[in-house]
């Protein structure tokens, strides 16, 4: 490599040294409750499906039609010549779905917190932020220049602490928080929030990624789990992780959504989610919107799995969803424990610094309605071999 570019070798083999180099592992399957991996099948723990959507044939086969009327390619941003009919009708069925007056559809859940967040607040203004938010929510909030004040993870205290220091300034501030916290499942006090919002009279953005298809009466999300329709400013949603494909949405009132098609920088200047993508959650909120099957089952697979985890002698931390991690707490203990999970047939992260504190590393199961029974008992079995090899358990 050039030499002014010799950084780049340098920092890689860093990386490796330090063992935080991340080695990409190729599914040469569907995603589904088992993968394929280097031609082997692998019990999936690792993947967002939590509905196991992901590779449905109605939603496959939603797409493929879609297709064929529609062809692929939005050809344009939304805002030029992109919005197609598939994209009004999502956004329609997305606000009956979460009951708000509308919605607007983006590429991704990133690209809806980059649309969102410099769209409400500028130089001068104050975001409060939750020490564990999302590094999409870390990075719009750093584009919108405004000043980031980060208070304790979930703690109304922490919160009300920095809102009452900054009550007589005359800015625009805005709450945000993820909605489910994904490396230990714990659920943000919305409730709360939204009630310190009200009395303070500060913005309340909510990032639901792990919550939407998880949480609430079907899947509807946090805001229908705390029951606080209409009192959190503004909801921000993926379709990659429950709803099995691809894009971001962003709920609240018409009045924000007809100001946010006008500034979202994302929406203005990257073209519109694709023809299939959009058809393919339209067919997830459909199935979503007739049965509650699949979040049921996600959450009895969650339930069963953390229980028997606890009693084999697992410390699952304090996970309020399926997310179920496994604490370990040394990081090298942690990789090897992922290590000779997969050798045994299941594909589990191990999850360390910096994406958890030090000392705190652990294996994060990722639970699915797509996991069957059998599936769960053959996982709880290796994790009992090899935390016994071990001596972890
Ligand atoms: C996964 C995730 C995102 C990114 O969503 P994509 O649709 O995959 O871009 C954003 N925010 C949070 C909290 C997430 O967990």
């Amino acid at each position: 490599m050039k030499e002014y570019m010799q950084f780049i070798p340098q920092e890689v083999a860093r990386l490796k040294e330090e063992g935080l180099f991340t080695n990409i592992k190729t599914l040469e399957s569907p995603q589904g409750a088992w993968v394929e991996i280097n031609g082997e099948k692998k019990l999936n723990f690792c993947s967002n499906n939590y509905l196991g959507l992901a590779a449905n044939p109605e939603i496959r086969k939603a797409a493929k039609d879609a297709i064929d009327k529609y062809g692929v390619g939005p050809g344009a941003v939304r805002t030029i010549a992109g919005t197609m009919t598939v994209h009004k009708e999502l956004e329609e069925k997305l606000a009956r779905f979460k009951k708000v007056e509308a919605t607007m559809v983006v590429q991704s859940g990133f690209s809806a917190n980059l649309s969102v967040i410099p769209a409400l607040v500028g130089k001068g203004d104050i975001i409060y932020s939750d020490s564990l938010n999302h590094a999409s929510i870390i990075d719009g909030s750093r584009l919108s220049r405004a000043e980031i004040k980060v208070y304790e993870h979930n703690n109304m205290e922490s919160l009300r602490a920095v809102l009452e220091a900054d009550k007589d300034l005359n800015c625009h501030k805005l709450i945000v928080t993820d909605g489910v916290f994904s490396m230990d499942g714990d659920i943000a006090l919305l409730d709360k929030i939204v009630e310190l919002a009200e009395e303070y009279g500060v913005m309340t953005m909510v990032d639901d990624a792990h919550g939407e298809g998880v949480l609430g009466h079907g899947g509807r999300g946090i805001v229908d789990h705390f029951g606080v329709h209409g009192r959190c400013d503004v909801e921000v949603g993926t379709f990659s992780k429950a709803l099995g494909v691809m894009g971001g949405v962003i709920a609240g009132s018409q009045g924000l959504i007809d100001y946010l098609n006008q500034k979202a920088r994302p929406f203005l200047f990257s073209s519109a989610l694709t023809v299939p993508d959009t058809a393919a959650v339209s067919k997830a909120v459909d199935l979503l919107m007739e049965s509650e099957e699949l979040v049921t089952r996600l959450w009895d697979n969650g339930k069963y799995f953390k229980e028997e985890m606890q009693k084999l002698g697992f410390n699952c931390g304090n996970s309020d969803t399926p997310i179920t991690p496994v604490m370990i707490g040394d990081a090298k203990v942690a990789t090897e424990f992922s290590k000779r999970l997969f050798d045994e047939g299941i594909f589990a992260t191990k999850i360390g610094f910096p994406t958890v504190p030090k000392g705190k590393a652990r294996i994060r199961v990722m639970i699915s309605a797509a996991h069957s029974k059998a599936d769960l008992d053959f996982a709880l079995e290796k994790f009992t071999k090899v935390g016994k090899e071990m001596g972890l358990i």
